[in-house]
């Protein structure tokens, strides 16, 4: 049987900054392997469309100017329709500009609110600092399809299953109880460096603030949304198995190179704190 999924990738005229338009590479390749199609469709201003006919959705990051171009369109012209489609099961994956607008709204640096659709239980405020750097996070819940590598060192402890990417927001996203943390902080800054929150879950739909492109280095996610979008495509039962297992071995040494750092950065500096202040 062939399998064919499609994609919306929301705005990419607008919505596409470091590096994201990456993830699409990624799925799309690791369709590929595997003898999925996977049609991409774009979404810019003034589309109309039928959410109905997505598998999966893609929304990437943008400047406060990018997102004001591109909120009135979302909320007016997409926003029940993809309301709908996420309350329906739509697999998705929103990014920094693009999560935010998922949310109620979006009250920038400057004073300017942007308001969004409203599906995802959170808020955001612009600061007047930007929160930048690489940032790792671990998962509350490990996605169930994926299989990870072992972590190879003692500095990454085993059984945790992260997320590595690299974030760029002056905007602070606080979460309402509708939505569940993606995973916490283990470096970085985070949804709003307050509360160790880092991205949000609701259904099918998963918000974060990680760049990088995310998905070449996080091949788990990449499968974990491809395996959803099947499901919700062809039934969870199909006796085909739904994805399946490719070679990642350079994926993952770009994801535990970049965890490994990260993490023994944070182990020096607890230890420089220790020394300083015992
Ligand atoms: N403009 C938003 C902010 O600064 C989103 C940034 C982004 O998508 N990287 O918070």
């Amino acid at each position: 049987m062939t399998r064919s999924l499609t994609l919306a990738h929301l705005y990419p005229d607008h919505m596409n900054i470091y590096g994201d338009r990456g993830n699409l590479i990624t799925l799309v390749q690791r369709c590929r392997w595997r003898n999925i199609t996977l049609r991409v469709q774009p979404v810019t201003v003034g589309a109309s469309v039928d959410w109905s006919d997505f598998d999966l959705a893609f929304f990437g990051g943008g400047q406060d100017s990018g997102q004001a171009l591109i909120a009135d369109d979302f909320l007016r012209r997409q926003g029940e329709g993809v309301a709908r489609a996420i309350e329906d099961g739509l697999v998705m994956l929103a990014i920094c500009g693009g999560y935010q607008l998922l949310g109620h709204y979006f009250l920038t640096h400057t004073g300017e609110r942007l308001p969004g659709v409203g599906v995802l239980d959170i808020h955001t405020i612009g600061g007047k600092n930007r929160l930048i750097g690489n940032t790792v996070l671990a998962l509350h819940t490990p996605f169930p399809a994926a299989t990870a590598a072992p972590s190879p060192s003692s500095a990454c402890p085993a059984g945790t299953s992260y997320l590595v990417g690299f974030e760029n927001h002056s905007g602070r996203t606080y979460h309402g109880a509708r939505v569940a943390a993606l995973g916490h902080i283990i470096t970085g800054y985070g949804d709003n460096r307050e509360d160790g929150k880092g991205g949000a879950v609701y259904r099918n739909t998963i918000g974060c603030y990680l760049h990088g492109s995310l998905l070449p280095k996080n091949p788990h996610l990449a499968d974990h949304l491809l395996t959803l979008a099947l499901q919700r495509r062809y039934g969870p039962s199909t006796a085909l198995p739904l994805l399946e297992a490719l070679d990642d071995t350079l994926e993952w040494q770009a994801h535990w190179t970049m965890v490994e750092r990260l993490l023994k950065r944070v182990a020096k500096k607890r230890g420089e704190r220790e020394r300083t202040h015992p």
